[in-house]
This record gives C-alpha cells, sequence and structure tokens, in this order.
C-alpha cells in the first residue's frame, strides 16, 4: 500500500522556485486502479515520480508497503523501487538496438538473476503482453501498440506489485490505447496496483477510481466535474 502525507515538493532554480505538489495527500490500497489527470504542468509527473522514487520529496511523508520513504538511503531507495516498482512511459523507452528480448532483459540483469531466472520472467512478460511470438523483433520493426506492450512486459517481467504508468497512451492512436487500456485492466485484475497518468478523459474513466490534480494539489472524484469547474471558473 502506498501512502502520502502532506507532501510538497519545490522544485529551486537560482531565480525561480516553483511549488510543483503542496499538501499532497493520498492512500493507494493493494489492487487499486486509480487514474491521476490533470492540466499541463499540475504536479501529475513530478507525483508519479516521487511515488516511484526517481525523485525526492521536499516535506511531509511517504510510506510504500509500511516502510518510511524518506528514511531510506540511496541503495535501499534502488532496490525497493526495482524489486516493487514497474514504469511505463509514453516515449516506451525502449532501446533501438536491442531485440525485443533483451529489452526485457535489461532491468532484471541489474537485479542479480540468473539466466533461467530472467528467461522464465522474460517469457512471462512477453506472454502477458502478447508478443511471445516476436522475442527476436527489433523496436522499429514494430508499430507504437507493440511497442508500448513491450515496454509494459519489461515492466511486468520485474513482477513489480505497482505498476506506475505516465500518459502510456500519448503516442498511440485511439485503437491501440485502448488495446494497451484493456492490457492494463486485465494487469490490474490480475493483482497488480496501477497509477496512471493520462490527460484523456475517456481513458481515464477506465480506471477504478480517478484523482484530479491542480496547481499540485490533488482533488477527489470523477476528472470530469473538475474539468468542468475550471472551465466555468
Ligand atoms: P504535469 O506532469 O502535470 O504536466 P509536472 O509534474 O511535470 O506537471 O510539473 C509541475 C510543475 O513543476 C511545473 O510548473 C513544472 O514546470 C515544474 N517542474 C517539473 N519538473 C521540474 C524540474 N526538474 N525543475 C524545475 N521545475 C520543474
Amino acid at each position: 500500500m502506498l501512502k502520502m502525507k502532506d507532501v510538497s515538493k519545490i522544485y529551486r532554480t537560482d531565480t525561480v522556485q516553483t511549488h510543483a505538489l503542496r499538501g499532497f495527500s493520498l492512500e493507494v490500497e493493494d489492487g487499486e486502479f486509480v487514474s491521476v489527470t490533470g492540466p499541463s504542468g499540475s504536479g501529475k509527473t513530478t507525483f508519479l515520480n516521487i511515488a516511484g522514487l526517481l525523485e525526492e520529496l521536499t516535506s511531509g511523508t511517504y510510506e510504500l508497503d509500511g516502510r518510511d520513504i524518506s528514511a531510506l538511503n540511496d541503495k535501499e531507495r534502488s532496490r525497493v523501487r526495482n524489486e516493487k516498482i514497474g514504469f511505463i512511459f509514453q516515449s516506451f523507452n525502449l532501446i533501438p538496438e536491442l531485440n525485443v528480448f533483451d529489452n526485457v532483459d535489461v532491468p532484471l540483469r541489474y537485479r542479480g538473476f540468473d539466466a533461467k531466472e530472467r528467461e522464465r520472467r522474460i517469457m512471462g512478460g512477453l506472454e502477458r503482453g502478447g508478443l511471445a511470438s516476436r522475442p527476436k523483433h527489433f523496436p522499429s520493426q514494430l508499430s507504437g501498440g507493440p511497442q508500448q506492450r513491450v515496454a509494459i512486459a519489461r515492466a511486468l517481467a520485474g513482477e513489480p506489485r505497482f505498476l506506475l504508468a505516465d500518459e502510456p497512451t500519448g503516442n498511440l492512436d485511439t485503437q491501440m490505447a485502448d488495446s494497451v487500456l484493456d492490457l492494463l485492466d486485465e494487469i490490474n485484475r490480475s493483482g497488480t496496483t496501477i497509477i496512471m497518468v493520462t490527460h484523456e478523459l475517456t481513458l481515464a474513466d477506465r480506471a477504478r477510481r480517478n484523482l484530479f490534480v491542480r496547481d499540485g494539489e490533488i482533488h477527489h472524484g470523477p476528472p470530469e466535474l473538475h474539468f468542468a469547474a475550471a472551465a466555468n471558473a
């Protein structure tokens, strides 16, 4: 379970100070599928990066599976991140020189699994992503939808408890976006907790809980409500 209390994040440069998150409190239970929407620059990616231990918070508390994250050193943070969290990005982040199999293998190599265990995880991930027949393809031989499926397979091969997705369908046409959402839905039903940032309301609606972020603050409830309120303001 993920629990943030009164989290703030301030980015400071020489001349400006940006309050990317303020008073951000949230609990996500095991097995939830939560969408996060909000205008550009509202703090969605910052939230996801803090949740995924890619960035540190400025103040407040963050517990993941009962562990106080701010008490961990860099090495422990990396370990928790690698073991518990899978990431999916808008731009897929595949390595063009590596085939599908080797792309999925990349994060597993950091975790010290032997070759047999890695192969089991890789083929398991590809199977779930519907790519078991294409391990030797290179990213350039696949269209956007299947490329994102490789990225999802790579995340799943880590057998994460939490899947964090930042605009996972932002580079896909509607049909491919739908099929990626179908896959995320299936992954969630088999027990993985998912938090997905998207600005597409139709996709956000497919999550089982919706959060809306504006000016670094969190609002609960259906995103339509908040977009309508913002438009009328
Ligand atoms: P969103 O994902 O909703 O578009 P972000 O979380 O990317 O919003 O950004 C929230 C605010 O924090 C924005 O004002 C953005 O310019 C600022 N910001 C994000 N990352 C950085 C950074 N690394 N350095 C300085 N400011 C940043």
